[in-house]
C-alpha cells in the first residue's frame, strides 16, 4: 500500500466520529501494549503491509479494506461485491443491459440485477420470464406496460425514484420517453436469474411455424412472412404518444387493470429521519403487488452509520446508488470481512450475518437493500442488548452502567440519532 493511501486511511478514520475514533484509539492502545503504536520507531520500519511490486492502484484505491484490512477482520469469508463496470454489457441499437446474478457474485443465491439503459424510443422488448421483477427508476422517464392475470392493460409512465414490479409470468414491456430516455435498475427473486433466458415475442414467433402463427392469427401466412427471424431484446423505435391514448387503447373493452403495477417512491414519507439520514421501506404493505421483493432506501449523510443490525427472514442484496461506503459482515466462527462499495456496485449478506454500513465519503450515501421476502425485518444490537438484564450484557462485555445507559433504547436504524 502506497505512503498516500496509508494516510489517507488513517484521515479517513479519523473524520468519521466518535465510535471510530473510539475504535482507532483501542486498536492503537493495544498496539502500543507490545510496542508497535503507529508512530513508534518499530512501527515506522516495520515492512510487513508492504507491497514492493506496484498493483491496479486505481482499484486499490476504490478498496482500501480489502487492500489493508482493519485488524477486526479475520479469516476467509465469501466475496460479497460485484460492481456493475466489470458486467458484461449487451449493446443494442436503442440502449444497452448488464447483470449481475449468481454467476458473476456466487454468494447471492435469492436475488439477482440488472442495470438497463434504453434511449428515447428504445424498447425492452415485450416479454416475460419466471422471476418477479422489481425495479428503480436511476435516470429519466419510461413508458411501461403490462396485462394483469385477467387480461386487463396496465400502461403507465415513471421518472426518476419510481418503482415497478411484474409478478412471474406477467408479459411487460419498457420504453425510454424523451428527452434522454432512462436508465434503471432490475431486481429479480432468483440469483440464477438471466436476461438470457426471458420469453421474448419476437423470439416465440421466430421459433413458432408461420402457418401455424397465420392459423392462429386468422390471416394469410403471407401476411406474418414479415416478422423479424431472430429476437430484438432491445431495439430503437418511435417516442410513443400520449400515455393517455396509449393507455385507452390498451384497454379496450376491457378496461383498465385495477393493479398498481408502479410505486412513487417519493411520495411516501419516511418512515425514519435521524441526524444521520432517513429510510424509506416499500414493500408489500405499502406498494401490495410487490409480494415477493421487499426494499429499504436508505440515505446515509457523510460519516451516518447504518446501525449494526441483521435480518432474521432473508438475504440482502444491495445496490449503492451514490456515494461512497464500507461494509463489514461477520460471518460466525472468528470470521469478519470488511470491503468498500461505491456508486454501480452490488452487496450482499446471507440471512441472520451482523452488518452495518458506513458512509465513508463527503456526499450522501444512497443504496437500496433488498429481500425476497413479502415484508421487510431487522433486529439491531442496540434494541437487543437495551431489551436484555443489563447484569447479564454487563457479565457478557464488561460495559460499564453509563455506557449501558448511553445506548439508544431500542432500533436506532441510523446513527446519529
Ligand atoms: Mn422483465
Ligand atoms: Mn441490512
Amino acid at each position: 500500500m502506497s505512503d498516500e493511501l496509508e494516510k489517507e486511511r488513517w484521515t479517513r478514520r479519523g473524520f468519521l466520529g466518535a465510535s471510530s475514533a473510539a475504535l482507532a484509539a483501542g486498536m492503537m492502545a493495544s498496539n502500543n501494549a507490545v510496542g508497535q503504536g503507529q508512530d513508534s520507531p518499530k512501527a515506522k520500519s516495520d515492512r510487513s503491509r508492504s507491497e514492493p511490486v506496484p498493483k491496479n492502484s486505481a482499484l486499490d484505491a476504490e478498496n482500501v479494506d480489502s487492500v489493508n484490512p482493519p485488524p477486526t477482520d479475520a479469516g476467509g469469508v465469501q466475496t460479497f461485491k460485484y460492481p456493475f463496470s466489470l458486467a458484461h454489457k449487451r449493446l443494442h441499437e436503442g440502449g444497452w443491459s448488464r447483470e449481475v446474478t449468481v454467476r458473476e457474485l456466487a454468494v447471492s443465491k435469492t436475488l439477482a440485477g440488472v442495470n438497463m439503459r434504453l434511449t428515447a424510443g428504445g424498447v425492452r422488448e415485450l416479454h416475460w420470464h419466471t422471476a418477479a421483477e422489481w425495479a428503480y427508476m436511476l435516470y429519466g422517464t419510461a413508458r411501461i406496460t403490462c396485462i394483469d392475470a385477467d387480461g386487463k392493460s396496465f400502461v403507465t409512465d415513471v421518472k426518476e425514484g419510481d418503482l415497478w414490479y411484474f409478478p412471474p409470468g406477467i408479459p411487460h414491456s419498457i420504453q425510454g420517453l424523451p428527452p434522454d430516455g432512462t436508465e434503471f435498475l432490475l431486481v429479480f427473486d432468483d440469483g440464477n436469474f438471466s436476461e438470457y433466458e426471458t420469453v421474448l415475442l419476437s423470439d416465440w414467433m421466430a421459433h413458432t411455424p408461420r402457418d401455424v402463427v397465420a392459423k392462429n392469427f386468422v390471416v394469410p401466412q403471407a401476411a406474418v412472412e414479415v416478422m423479424p427471424k431472430k429476437e430484438l431484446f432491445i431495439f430503437q423505435a418511435e417516442v410513443p404518444g400520449p400515455l393517455g391514448e396509449d393507455q385507452k387503447r390498451a384497454a379496450g373493452a376491457l378496461g383498465p387493470s385495477p393493479i398498481d403495477f408502479a410505486f412513487r417512491t417519493m411520495q411516501q414519507p419516511p418512515n425514519k429521519r435521524t441526524k444521520g439520514g432517513e429510510v424509506r421501506i416499500i414493500d408489500s404493505s405499502t406498494f401490495k403487488i410487490a409480494q415477493n421483493i421487499a426494499a429499504p432506501l436508505v440515505t446515509l449523510k457523510p460519516g451516518g452509520l447504518r446501525e449494526l443490525h441483521w435480518h432474521p427472514n432473508a438475504d440482502e442484496w444491495q445496490f449503492y446508488i451514490s456515494g461512497k461506503a464500507r461494509m463489514t459482515v461477520f460471518a460466525t466462527g472468528g470470521r469478519a470481512r470488511t470491503m468498500d462499495f461505491e456508486t454501480g456496485d452490488v452487496g450482499y449478506v446471507l440471512k441472520t450475518l451482523p452488518h452495518y454500513i458506513e458512509n465513508t465519503g463527503n456526499t450522501d450515501l444512497k443504496f437500496l437493500e433488498m429481500f425476497k421476502s413479502s415484508y421487510y425485518q431487522d433486529l439491531a444490537l442496540s434494541e437487543w442488548l437495551t431489551h436484555t438484564p443489563p447484569e447479564l450484557v454487563t457479565a457478557h462485555l464488561n460495559l460499564d452502567q453509563a455506557t449501558l445507559d448511553a445506548l439508544p433504547r431500542g432500533k436506532a436504524v441510523i446513527l446519529p440519532e
